[in-house]
This record gives structure tokens, sequence and C-alpha cells, in this order.
């Protein structure tokens, strides 16, 4: 039996998403997601009386790992794959760290290529092996030339974000994974047996992209809980058979010895769940956030004659609202913002504040102080019409103030 997703409204704007009410000011959907009612559901029984080990052998305890087996299943099905593929871990982070070093440990002589906008759980364990970096464009599009121009014989892992975390840009991973596929031919006809794999970190993903991972072409795939309204610290690595990895954690062996550590199965059976409902409600939510994002650039524009949209303006995640201000101090706005009661970011809330300016942002050619005035606002199931209204009204506001 799998898990099911429960039911939402289909007739107001807006979706039901969890017991507490999300603040109407709320614009940052990119770094957190409410739990969704349903999840908070599935999960509380594993909360509660459900404590059992998945991996003892008594009666509830093998209750228990059929649970964990039923949420491995279903989110197999979501994304086109085998239960045994997909490993379980405490998030995008980890899973990130797994694909990268899980292979690359292997390679001594190896090297990776990422582009130049990855997270920084992608960037930060790359560097610690030999890493090359392919440019994007100004829209944040990652240009396949320079990709393919960087791998050479013993490259043995590509891994491009499928959607930006700052820009929202999307970026043609099923295009670059048939480029990898001739690569791969013409190693087989040199007889160079260097593998060559092909990651994705799709932690942004899961609302509102098609994430089939044969779809997609790639041999890992990333996501995140803690971004489609399900529990923070939960998501999986998809690996596909035949790929060996070596593990980072060493212990119990649980997740095929991929992922030791007791599973913790509510934060799973919460993933699994939101997963589902996730893309049960994305052709829903890209047309209605679509529309709330057209309204915003163009109200944005005619209110801010200067303003600029940052990103690509089709190959978009549709909650994504990022511009530039130019000559406007953006934590200063972002301050403003907040006393009218708005929560927005300067770019990614991911990582520990700093005040190193954007990488990614400088990967698009921006100058410095573009980057200063640049702002991320990110909608979700809770952001209105009224909402997207309010906040372009207030954003003109903090300007004729400054
Ligand atoms: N990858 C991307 C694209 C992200 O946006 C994030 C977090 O925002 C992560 C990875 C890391 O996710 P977590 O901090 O939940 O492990």
């Amino acid at each position: 039996m799998h898990t099911s997703v429960g039911s939402w409204p289909k007739s107001t704007n807006q979706f039901i998403i969890g017991s507490m009410s999300v603040p109407s000011g709320y614009f940052d959907y990119a770094a957190a997601t409410p739990l969704d009612t349903d999840v908070i559901n599935a999960m509380t029984p594993f909360l509660e009386g459900c404590f059992f080990n998945p991996s003892a052998i008594y009666e509830s305890a093998r209750k228990s790992k059929s649970v964990l087996e039923d949420s491995r299943k279903t989110v197999a099905e979501v994304i086109g794959v085998k239960p045994v593929d997909i490993i379980f871990t405490a998030g995008a982070t980890e899973a990130n760290n797994l694909a990268i070093r899980g292979v690359m440990s292997q390679f001594p002589s190896g090297n990776i290529v990422i582009s130049a906008i990855e997270h920084e759980s992608i960037s930060a364990p790359a560097e610690k092996y030999q890493v090359k970096t392919a440019d994007v464009d100004d829209k944040g599009l990652v240009d396949i030339e320079s990709l393919i121009g960087k791998i050479d014989e013993e490259t043995v892992l590509i891994s491009i974000i499928l959607a930006s975390n700052e820009v929202g840009t999307v970026q043609p991973i099923a295009k670059i994974a048939k480029e990898l596929e001739i690569i791969r031919k013409q190693r087989k006809e040199v007889g160079n047996p260097t593998p060559l794999y092909f990651h994705t970190d799709g932690a942004q993903a899961s609302n509102y992209l098609d994430i089939h991972a044969h779809r997609l072409g790639v041999d890992m795939l990333t996501l995140n809980g803690g971004k489609m309204y399900g529990p923070k610290q939960s998501g999986i690595l998809y690996v596909k058979s035949g790929l060996q990895l070596e593990p980072i954690l060493y212990g119990g062996g649980q997740e095929r010895g991929l992922r030791s550590g007791s599973e913790n199965l509510a934060q799973i059976v919460g993933f699994s769940v939101a997963l589902q409902k996730a893309q049960a409600l994305r052709s829903i939510e890209v047309d209605r956030l679509q529309i709330l994002q057209h309204l915003f650039f163009d109200q944005l524009i005619s209110r801010i004659p200067g303003a600029k949209i940052n990103g690509h303006r089709k190959h978009r995640l549709p909650n994504n609202l990022h511009i530039t201000l130019e000559g406007q101090d953006n934590e200063r706005i972002i301050m403003m913002l907040d006393e009218m009661g708005f929560s927005a970011s300067t770019g990614s809330a991911c990582s520990a504040s700093s005040d190193v300016p954007s990488h990614v942002l400088k990967a698009m050619n921006l100058s410095d102080q573009q980057i200063s005035g640049s702002l991320r606002f990110t909608m979700g199931r809770q952001t209105s019409q009224q909402d997207v209204e309010r906040l372009v009204a207030s954003i003109a506001e903090t300007l004729a103030q400054n």
C-alpha cells in the first residue's frame, strides 16, 4: 500500500499547506517551505507510537520496515526508477556530498566538471578534487559548448544544477545528457574505460519541474524534502543501478551501505508524501505562479522603470522573482520590507550569512554594484495576487523613502 496524498481545495487560488498559517508577506519559499498538512498527518504516527527501528526483527519493527519500503516505492514511482536505486538521506547537502565524494574518491586522477552557479553543497565537495567549471551566460544558462569543452579523457563526473536556487534559471539537463552519451560512445570506441557519470541537483525542482530521472537522462539525482512542503533534513539521492558509490558514512550498513545510521522513518514518510503531492500539484501551481510572476514583473517595471529582472525569462522556475535595483543597498531594502511584513532574501539563504558577493550573479556578469542591489523573492502555495501587488507597492515605497 502506498502512502496517500489526501485532498486539497481546487477552487481557491491558495492551497492548504499546514496547520500553521503562513504570513502573507512571506516571499522566501526557496529557503524554506512550511509543512503540508497531509505530510504532518502522515508523519505523526512515526513521531508518536511507531518508534520501532526498521532494522530489528520483531513484528512491529518489520511493520516499520515495510512502511519504509512503501515510501521508497512511492518515491521511485514518482521519478520513474527502481526502488532499490533510492537512497534516503538527511537533506540535499548530504545527497550532493554523497554523489560527488562517492564517485570522486574512487578516481584519484579523475576530474569533475560543474557549472559556475552550483549550490555550495556541490562546489565545496567538488573543490576537494580536480574540478573544472563551465561558464553560464548572463541569464544563468549553462553554456553547453563551454561544458563539453571542459571534459577530457579523465573526467568521471558532471554535476549541473537542475534549477538555480538564486535566479531560478532551469538548465537543459536532457540536452546535456544527450551530449554526454556521444562522449561515452566515443570513449568506448577508443577503449577508454573511464566512466562519465551525470548528476543533477534538483533540490529546488520538485514543485515545478519534471523530475523523471530517465527523461532527464541523469545517473544521479538529488531531491530535497525541505523545499517541497516536507520535513527539513529529508532528501534522496537516486543512484542508477550499476553505479558504484563509496559511502561517506560508515556504520550499520543501512540504505545499501550508502547511508549508515538508523532510518528516520517519520522524515522518510514525510518526504515521500510531500514529493507525491508536489508532483500532483505541479501543473496547477506552475500555471498559477506563472501568472503571478508575470504580474510582478509587469507591475515592477511600470512602477520602477530602472528595475532589472535577472535570470532567464522562459527557462525559469515560476516562483522565482529575482531583481536588481541598481544603486540600492539590498540589505537595507530587505530590512525596510521586513518592517512592512515581508520576508525576502539577498540570494541564497542556504549558506551561512557572509559578505561575499553571490558567485551566481558574478558568473552572470553582474557588477559588484548590481549585486549589492539584487533581491530574491520566491513564491509558494500560499502566495496570492494581493500579496504580489502589495509587495510591488511596498518595494516602490522603500525606494521613495531612500
Ligand atoms: N541544493 C540547492 C539547489 C539548494 O537550494 C539547497 C538549499 O537551499 C541545497 C542544495 C541544500 O539543501 P539543505 O540545506 O536542505 O541540505
